[in-house]
């Protein structure tokens, strides 16, 4: 049994006040207005509920945001970054929790989203007094959030938080390395979107372009290999671009061309904001499905694809075997099931496809519309008391 944990979250869905805004500005009384508006920002990202949670022994300063909960506990990574001010802070946690209600939505999962920020400098090595305290706040919000790793933090922080709470994920020895998984939903969204185009999913003869060797795209560059594709390939790493070379019969090209490289699909698995004003009118692609988050610089490059004809596997729905991976640990499933569920990323798509049609509008704004509808429709069967 867990000891309680004191937080300024509170266990119903409602706001907590933000605790850090007056530890960021020493000049400030706690509770004193920072210059923006705490319910304004929570309003306009359509959150249930945000904690935040200051222990001074500590120094740990830290927000968690709880998107939706309808669809399950909110799932989500805990960021360990230095944010220039608390407002970043929370507008990350908020945006990142949002992000992460889609994606397990469209995934089919019984979660909902949610994400942890921990402000400070994530090279410290004072570590295990910090995560147990952010431990102490994820417990006090009695699971309607599950921590993860995420950018900054590690599966060794992640035992320093299991030994305040049991809502944590991604522990040494449990679920394992994600990538396998990441790439085989990948690989089947890709097929998806060829099916789309052509009427056949096969890839043998089809020609991808591959951004990013490293776990994602080495082992997708396996499974296109195995079935027949030609890759171009590219990294920043030379070591990573040898064992795709080596490994998936691939040719490399310097990591600027590859926006120029002729083929059937542009495959990012390395950085977001990849599809942006300078690379869009240089793609000489049908189709862009890669596993890297967040590859649309702004929503009107989703746009604009459409209008160059095009197909785009939205980002949060390829990319989902990741989080199936982490629910596959929570539910302990065995590999086979979680890679299982990550080949219905195929059907998935197919049916943003169709949803893009039938409203005549983007991918990406055809896949926020299959995550509403079903985060929608189960809300109302659990409207009533029974
Ligand atoms: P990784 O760090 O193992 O690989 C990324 C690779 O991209 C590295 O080899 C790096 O050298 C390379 N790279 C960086 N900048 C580059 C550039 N300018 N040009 C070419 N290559 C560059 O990461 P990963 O786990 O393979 O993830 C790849 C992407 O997929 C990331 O955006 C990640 O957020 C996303 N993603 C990963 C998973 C997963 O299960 N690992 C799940 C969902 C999404």
């Amino acid at each position: 049994m867990k000891a309680p944990a004191k937080s300024s979250g509170s266990s119903s869905p409602a706001v907590s006040t933000p605790a850090p805004s007056a530890a960021s500005d020493p000049g400030r009384k706690p509770g004193e207005r920072e210059g923006f508006d705490f319910f304004s920002l929570l309003a306009e990202h359509e959150h249930e509920q945000v904690s935040a949670y200051y222990d001074p022994s500590t120094g740990y300063r830290g927000i968690i945001a709880i998107h939706s909960t309808v669809l399950g506990p909110a799932l989500g990574g805990t960021r360990f970054w230095n944010y220039q001010s608390d407002r970043d802070a929370l507008i990350d946690a908020l945006r990142l929790a949002r992000g992460m209600t889609y994606k397990a939505a469209v995934a089919g999962l019984n979660l909902g989203g949610g994400k942890g920020v921990i402000i400070g400098d994530n090279r410290t090595t004072r570590r295990e007094a910090l995560f147990r305290a952010h431990g102490r706040h994820v417990e006090s919000l009695k699971g309607r959030y599950i921590t993860a790793e995420d950018v900054g933090t590690s599966t060794a922080d992640m035992e320093y938080i299991k030994a305040e709470t049991n809502h944590v994920t991604g522990l040494i020895g449990r679920s394992g390395d994600p990538s396998p998984v990441t790439a085989f939903g990948v690989y089947r969204g890709i097929k998806a979107c060829v099916r789309y185009r052509s009427g056949s999913d096969s890839l043998s003869g089809k020609a991808v372009a591959l951004q990013g060797c490293g776990s994602v795209g080495y082992h997708l560059a396996k499974l296109l290999h195995a079935e027949g594709a030609s890759i171009t390939c590219t990294d920043i790493d030379p070591q990573r671009v040898k064992r795709v070379v080596e490994d998936a019969a691939a040719k490399a090209v310097a990591p600027d061309a590859i926006y120029d490289v002729r083929a059937s699909i542009f495959a990012p698995c390395a950085l977001g904001a990849v599809i942006n004003d300078d690379t869009l009118q240089r793609l000489q692609v049908e189709i862009v499905a890669g596993a890297a988050n967040n590859q649309l610089a702004e929503d009107r490059h989703g746009d604009l694809l459409e209008r160059r004809g095009i197909t785009y596997a939205p980002d949060y729905v390829i990319n989902g075997g990741g989080l199936i991976n982490v629910n596959a640990e929570l539910h302990g499933w065995a590999p086979e099931r979680a890679r299982s569920k990550a080949g219905e990323i195929y059907d998935t798509l197919l049916r943003v496809f169709e949803i893009a049609r039938e409203e005549g509008c983007p991918s990406y704004r055809a896949a926020d519309r299959l995550a509403e509808q079903r985060i929608a429709a189960i809300a109302k069967v659990r409207r009533n008391f029974v």
